[in-house]
């Protein structure tokens, strides 16, 4: 999609620090990490959010795999993985995407 950051991204138009890739989806290293390790997971298709996603169940399967391809590759036991959806929540970036964070503890519910 046009003028869509995480888009860019994908077709490698804006650099990013890639972490894992699989045939439908791109993870990588978030600019501004709230954890060690910070990883965002999208499809490279482009979704606006994951009610978007749901409607596609190939995709919205592709999304789920790879993030457990991630953690495989990446060694992460304990992670959590966060979806916002809406600005009222803090999305920010409207291509559906995972936060992916691990490597200190986190309690819950969350702060
Ligand atoms: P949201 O706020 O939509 O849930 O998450 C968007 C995330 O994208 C934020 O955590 C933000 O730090 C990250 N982000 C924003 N711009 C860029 C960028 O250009 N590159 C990367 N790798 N992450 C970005
Ligand atoms: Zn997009």
């Amino acid at each position: 999609m046009a003028d869509c950051l995480f888009c860019k991204i994908v077709a490698g138009e804006i650099p990013s620090t890639k972490v894992y890739e699989d045939e439908q989806c791109l993870a990588f290293a978030d600019t501004n990490p709230q954890a060690p390790r910070h990883v965002l997971v999208v499809p490279k298709k482009h979704f606006t959010d994951i009610g978007d996603l749901g409607q596609d169940a190939e995709a919205a399967a592709g999304l789920v795999a790879g993030i457990g391809g991630l953690a495989r590759q990446e060694g992460f036991t304990d992670y959590r993985t966060v979806f916002n959806t809406g600005a009222g929540v803090g999305q920010s970036v409207f291509h559906v995407h995972a936060h992916v964070l691990s490597g200190r503890p986190m309690g819950w519910p969350p702060g």
